[in-house]
């Protein structure tokens, strides 16, 4: 290739280059003269040039930046940046309905002789930083003068990202325990899991907000019943017709120290979801957080696995022992289960000397050695009552969530058939669904 084919195809290139630019850009000489100038550049001045002349930059931008030319001809350097995002509006905009259109100019003085500009429309830019500035001052008035709230933000993660002295308030923790960490920090272990927490920030954003109550961790160990809001913060709410990139969003997290009005609210919610005899979630609530999980499964598969746990020969001990030995062997068995397990775990009774826990977050290795934790506990513990001790043992049925589970019927009967597995070989004994 000759050096003059070269230097047409450089040329080519540069010509290629300015049109394709996603930036307007126009040289000039030193008086403004436009010699070039691309596509952008023509779009964002012409509506601006007086009769739509673009022979003169300064002339095309008079109306709005009528001091180009004064500070070209102060620039002392022989090259260099005359200015560098420089803010034009070019229109005001209607409040409430359009935003005033607004364009950066980076002006550079190349040599002697000529000017490369450089223009960008930044509406939207200058659009988000207005609604950030609104966020802020949004937070800000909420922030004064509360003393029960706290209010945390996150990043789309769901990790802190701001803090403000409210947290160190209701919480005391302090700024660097928090900034960073995933708001799980203020659950109790066992409470939260990493994808419980994306869960509940989808559903923020499905909804604009998600609720949750429940105890919340302090600093210094001890808890308080929170009433927790996760909010998704107005800039990525779509306020406006033009949403906003998911990037930049975040949420707010309002935590309120609830603890006095507690008592009557969860007495409440144990009535209508335990079960009065040994205070475990009844059948109703064990299926409805059942079909929660899997429809949180359905949308984004994760381990999940459940027990099916039932009292070994129990006929035996009512006849022998009486209903009333019967009943403070069951709530016995339901205490051991509730220590067992996490506070993610639902445990439930869900039959007569039948229980089943729901382990989230758990696959079948993790739920097969909790089943044998359980089983190993109940065996080796004996129920005080009256007439003497009374020793009874447990078989588990074990089943996982796979793609062809259709639903918690269906792997409530892979578990139920693993503890049919289970009696069978003998009891005292935990076995998994087997195809
Ligand atoms: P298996 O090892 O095969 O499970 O034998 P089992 O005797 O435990 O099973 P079966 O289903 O024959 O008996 C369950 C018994 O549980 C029968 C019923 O009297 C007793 N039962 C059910 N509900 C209660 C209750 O609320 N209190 C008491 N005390 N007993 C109950
Ligand atoms: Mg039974
Ligand atoms: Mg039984």
């Amino acid at each position: 290739m000759s050096l003059a084919d070269a230097t047409a195809e450089d040329h080519e290139a540069l010509i290629q280059f300015l049109y394709l630019a996603p930036v307007g850009l126009v040289q000039t000489r030193l008086d403004g003269e436009i010699g070039m100038i691309n596509p952008i550049s023509a779009q964002l001045l012409m509506p601006l040039a007086p009769f739509g002349d673009l022979s003169n930059l300064f002339g095309a931008l008079q109306g709005v930046a009528p001091d180009l030319r004064a500070r070209v001809d102060a620039y002392p350097a022989p090259r260099g940046v005359i200015c560098d995002g420089l803010r034009i509006q070019v229109s005001a905009g209607v409040p409430g309905r359009s935003d005033p259109q607004m364009l950066a100019l980076t002006l550079v003085k190349l040599d002697s002789n000529r000017l490369m500009a450089v223009l960008s429309d930044i509406t939207e830019q200058v659009r988000r930083e207005r609604l950030a500035r609104q966020n802020e001052a949004w937070l800000n008035a909420i922030l004064t003068g509360v003393s029960d709230y706290a209010l945390v933000s996150l990043d789309r993660d769901g990790r802190i990202d701001d803090w403000n002295d409210s947290i160190g308030r209701v919480t005391g923790f302090s700024r660097e325990q928090v900034i960073g960490a995933s708001y799980a920090l203020f659950y109790p272990p066992g409470s939260m899991t990493p994808e419980r927490v994306a869960d509940r920030l989808a559903e923020a954003d499905e909804n604009g907000w998600s609720l949750d109550d429940g105890w919340r961790l302090k600093a210094d160990g001890s808890r308080f019943w929170c009433s927790a809001m996760l909010a998704v913060l107005p800039e990525s709410a779509g306020s406006t017709d033009r949403p906003a990139p998911a990037d930049d969003a975040g949420y707010c997290l309002v935590l309120r120290d609830i603890t006095d009005k507690r008592v009557k609210a969860e007495e409440h919610r144990r009535a209508i979801s335990c079960d009065h005899l040994t205070g475990v979630a009844n059948r109703r609530t064990f299926f409805e957080l059942a079909e929660l999980e899997f429809a949180r499964w359905t949308r984004a598969p994760r381990p999940l696995s459940l027990l099916y746990v039932d009292i070994d020969h129990f006929k035996a001990v009512n006849d022998a022992r009486g209903h009333a030995v019967g009943d403070a062997v069951l709530r016995d068995v339901a205490l051991t289960l509730g220590t067992l397990f996490r506070e993610v775990d639902v445990v439930a009774r869900i039959g007569g000397e039948e229980f089943a826990v729901l382990l989230p977050s758990t696959g079948l290795e993790g739920a097969v050695t909790a089943a044998d934790a359980l089983r190993a506990a109940v065996a080796a513990r004996s129920t005080m009552a009256e007439g003497g001790p009374v020793q009874v043992t447990l078989s588990v049925g074990v089943a996982t969530m796979a793609p062809d589970v259709t639903g918690v019927d269906a792997l409530l009967r892979r578990a139920d058939e693993a503890l049919y597995a289970a009696k069978r070989a003998g009891r005292n004994r935990v076995e998994c669904w087997a195809t």
